[in-house]
């Protein structure tokens, strides 16, 4: 039930709940066993963590909401990373860039019964490039006879390190108020966006649908424009390329090329790498190999991109492996994994022969437009009162909670705030984005709702 809701689209907001998109991210980096996921527990508390191991939500999920003397932030778990020994430093390297390039700000853990090792050193130079806040966590300092290991880590260069106990708890107060000081109000990784210049676009599946054969077609064929396009900021790992006659900008192709599926402990990087380019896109194109069966995992990155609130273009590639008889099997996979979300454009392609692949570009634009649409509050309340008019809630033990009004508060996506007399039921509230959608368009993006009580 929980599941569906979040796959239509519409993602409730509690009260007067920041946005998710909008909310501070910190993450936690480090060697293994340094007592990252112990730290992650602890701030999460028992309670959240419970929350969020419902099922639907992935295993490997590495973004949790958490909340700290009542801030809310999201936090980046890395810990739960199988490695091996080999090239080590450069993993540990590896997954700190990454997780930097999500987060506002950086927690990094050092195992302070070992000391600073080369691994650290090399993490510390990610961390050093990247500019970003970090706060150094000098972890299982179980009492105070142990503080004296703490003060060790002054010698990598990121100033005073926090003893905590991650186990125990000790220290993790203190810690956290240190590391809230170092997050913005509002996340400038989930909502910089550069206004006017190219819109940036992920492209993203689960390994082997053809991504990077899909970036090969678009940058061997399509002109690659100029880089001085007017107000363009980007990144090295980010591409500047025409598609349908526009620029876009294409973020973290240098993930898409690195092919992190072949190395062990390859689910977890794809999933943050997915997570990071969703997280600096404005729209994403999720690739599904069409001749294979649509899996779990698909749907997965599906609802990576809706839970982000980036706008969305499933692309069918490999089409030109399509036979008939395989066909109908799709259409009805579609049918049934794809079915809450019939307002995402859909584009059959094939990256290999590259037809269809110019017209992404004409879908990115529909979707963007969705994406960025303002309903006039007038008209939103004349749309609400003939809809409950015509289609009152449910009466619900002698109750029926009447919406009073609505306003559109956010776009990009777009956000509603509803005013009602009670608890709108989520049949309903589904309804009432059925219609939205009918009415406005908003082809290509989710949309969130948020319902306040109002006696
Ligand atoms: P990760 O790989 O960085 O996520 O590390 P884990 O959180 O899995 O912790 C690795 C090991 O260190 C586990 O056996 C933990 O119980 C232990 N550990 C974590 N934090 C502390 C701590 O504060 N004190 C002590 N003594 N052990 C800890
Ligand atoms: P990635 O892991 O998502 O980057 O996928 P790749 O681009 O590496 O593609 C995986 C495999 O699918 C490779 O063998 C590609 O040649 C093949 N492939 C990708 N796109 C197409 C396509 O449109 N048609 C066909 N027949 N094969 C494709």
């Amino acid at each position: 039930e929980e599941d569906a809701a979040v796959l239509s689209g519409v993602r409730e907001l509690r009260g007067d709940e920041i946005p998710d998109a909008a909310l501070p991210v910190l993450a936690v980096v480090g060697r293994p066993n340094v007592g990252k996921s112990t730290l992650v527990n602890r701030v999460l508390g028992r309670r959240e963590a419970v929350v969020q191991d419902t099922p639907g939500v992935t295993r490997d999920r590495v973004r949790y909401r958490a909340e700290w003397a009542g801030r809310p932030f999201i936090l980046v778990d890395t810990g739960g990373w199988e490695h091996d020994a080999r090239g080590l430093n450069a993993r540990v390297a590896d997954q700190a860039e990454i997780a930097v390039s999500l987060a506002d700000a950086v927690i990094f853990v050092v195992d302070a019964t070992v000391g600073p090792t080369a691994t650290d050193e090399k993490v510390v130079q990610v961390l050093r490039r990247s500019g970003k806040p970090v706060l150094l966590v000098a972890n299982k300092v179980d009492s105070g006879r142990d503080e004296a290991d703490a003060a060790t880590l002054w010698s990598l260069g990121l100033g005073e390190p926090y003893p905590v106990s991650a186990l125990h708890g000790r220290g993790s107060g203190d810690m956290l108020d240190a590391a809230m000081a170092l997050l913005p109000e509002i996340s400038a990784v989930g909502g910089a966006m550069p206004a006017g210049g190219p819109h940036r676009v992920a492209l993203v599946g689960k390994p082997n649908v053809g991504k990077s054969s899909l970036l090969n077609s678009i940058l061997g064929h399509q002109r690659v424009v100029v880089d001085d396009v007017a107000g363009t900021t980007r990144d090295p790992v980010d591409e500047l390329v025409e598609v349908g006659g526009k620029p876009w900008i294409l973020v973290d192709t240098a993930g898409i090329r690195r092919r992190v599926h072949q190395t062990q402990g390859a689910d977890f990087y794809a999933s943050l790498r997915t997570q990071a380019a969703i997280e600096k896109a404005e729209v994403a194109v999720v690739i599904i190999d069409a001749s294979q069966t649509i899996t779990e995992q698909d749907i997965r990155v599906i609802q990576e991109v809706i839970d982000a609130g980036r706008a969305l273009v499933v692309a069918y590639n490999k089409w030109d492996l399509m036979d008939e008889d395989r066909r109908p099997y799709l259409e009805r996979e579609i049918e049934q994994g794809l079915v809450q979300i019939p307002w995402a454009p859909r584009v059959n392609i094939s990256a290999k022969t590259r037809w269809h692949v110019d017209r992404i570009g004409k879908h990115l634009d529909t979707a963007l437009d969705g994406w960025e649409t303002r309903v006039p509050t007038g008209r939103l309340n004349a749309f609400l009162g003939e809809l409950s008019a015509a289609t009152p809630h449910p009466v619900r033990s002698g109750k029926q909670p009447r919406i009073l009004f609505g306003t559109q508060a956010d776009t990009r996506p777009p956000r509603f705030v509803l005013f009602a007399t009670g608890f709108l039921e989520a049949g309903y509230r589904r309804f009432i984005e059925r219609r939205l959608r009918e009415e406005f368009g908003f082809v290509g993006t989710p949309i969130e709702i948020s319902v306040r009580v109002r006696e």
